[in-house]
């Protein structure tokens, strides 16, 4: 049984290992990591785990890291972006090897989760990496064979910053209920058709759902990020309650 089909059971979280299984380079400043844990009774699309690092002289460190991958999968895999003088993300990114041990807890969050039995339709808002919780979300659409209609809006600095681009491309080409589209906050090809710039309420109204279809909105980010989508969408008229929100970055980011 996975996480989706018991909503209301939450098992003890407590720390366990993982091992890592695989490291993906996904664009410069990305990774994903791919984890064998040692004991998983399932999560739903949007939850967390926890990392804890521990050094040689005991002190540790926490951070979070959204689940990418669907309940359907075995594996769990996290995506982590470098945070330049960070503590976590440089290890993650830089010292960690295929085969080592990761102690984590999870999965953790109940309110930024969704699964096709909740329907829909949904329109996923990404800054950055907040697309990894989102992608659990439409990974886990797609594999249960859900026609649900999903509208994402992912804004990144460039082209080259679009995490899991190509897998994204292929849903989107297969999938006439999933509607994709990219804002490009810094570079874009000469040629380039799509958004220029931040995401914004004209761009939220084209390419997410009138108010009438009821929408469920799942905005993941940098804080500000957020924040200033939340708030387009609540001068827009959308319900409050139907807008569900996952900060990554530190206050005012
Ligand atoms: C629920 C949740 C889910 C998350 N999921 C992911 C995920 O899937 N992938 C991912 O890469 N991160 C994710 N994060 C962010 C992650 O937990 C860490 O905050 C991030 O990796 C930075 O940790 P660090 O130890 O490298 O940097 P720190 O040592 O914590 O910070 C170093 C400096 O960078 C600043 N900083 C911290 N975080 C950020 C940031 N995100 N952007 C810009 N500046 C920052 C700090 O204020 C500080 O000045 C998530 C956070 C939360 C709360």
């Amino acid at each position: 049984m996975t996480a989706t089909d018991a909503p209301l059971r939450q098992p003890k979280i407590e720390w366990q290992i993982g091992r890592v299984q695989a490291i993906v380079a996904e664009t410069s400043r990305v990774k994903s990591i791919i984890l064998w844990p040692s004991r998983w009774s399932g999560h739903w699309p949007g939850q967390h785990v926890d990392i804890r690092l521990t050094a040689e002289d005991g002190y540790q460190a926490e951070r979070s890291y959204s689940i990418a991958s669907p309940p359907e999968e075995q594996l769990l895999t996290l995506t982590v972006e470098r945070v330049e003088d960070g503590e976590v993300s440089p290890y993650l990114l830089d010292e960690l090897r295929v085969g080592d041990a990761l102690e984590f807890r999870g999965p953790i969050g109940r309110h930024f989760i969704w699964s096709q039995t909740l329907g829909g339709p949904i329109c996923l808002v990404a800054g950055g990496t907040g697309i990894t919780p989102l992608m659990a979300m439409l990974r886990h659409r797609n594999r249960s064979h859900s026609y649900i209609p999903a509208s994402l809006i992912y804004s990144a600095r460039s082209l080259a910053d679009v995490v899991y681009r190509d897998e994204l491309d292929t849903m989107a080409r297969g999938d006439r209920n999933l509607h994709l589209v990219y804002a490009l906050t810094r570079e874009h090809p000469s040629d380039w058709n799509g958004h220029r710039g931040r995401v914004n309420e004209v761009l939220l109204v084209e390419n997410s759902f009138t108010r009438e279809q009821n929408p469920t909105f799942f905005i993941c980010g940098p804080t500000g990020f957020v924040e200033s989508i939340s708030s387009m969408l609540v001068k827009l008229g959308f319900d409050p309650l139907a807008i569900r929100t996952e900060r990554f970055g530190p206050i005012g980011a």
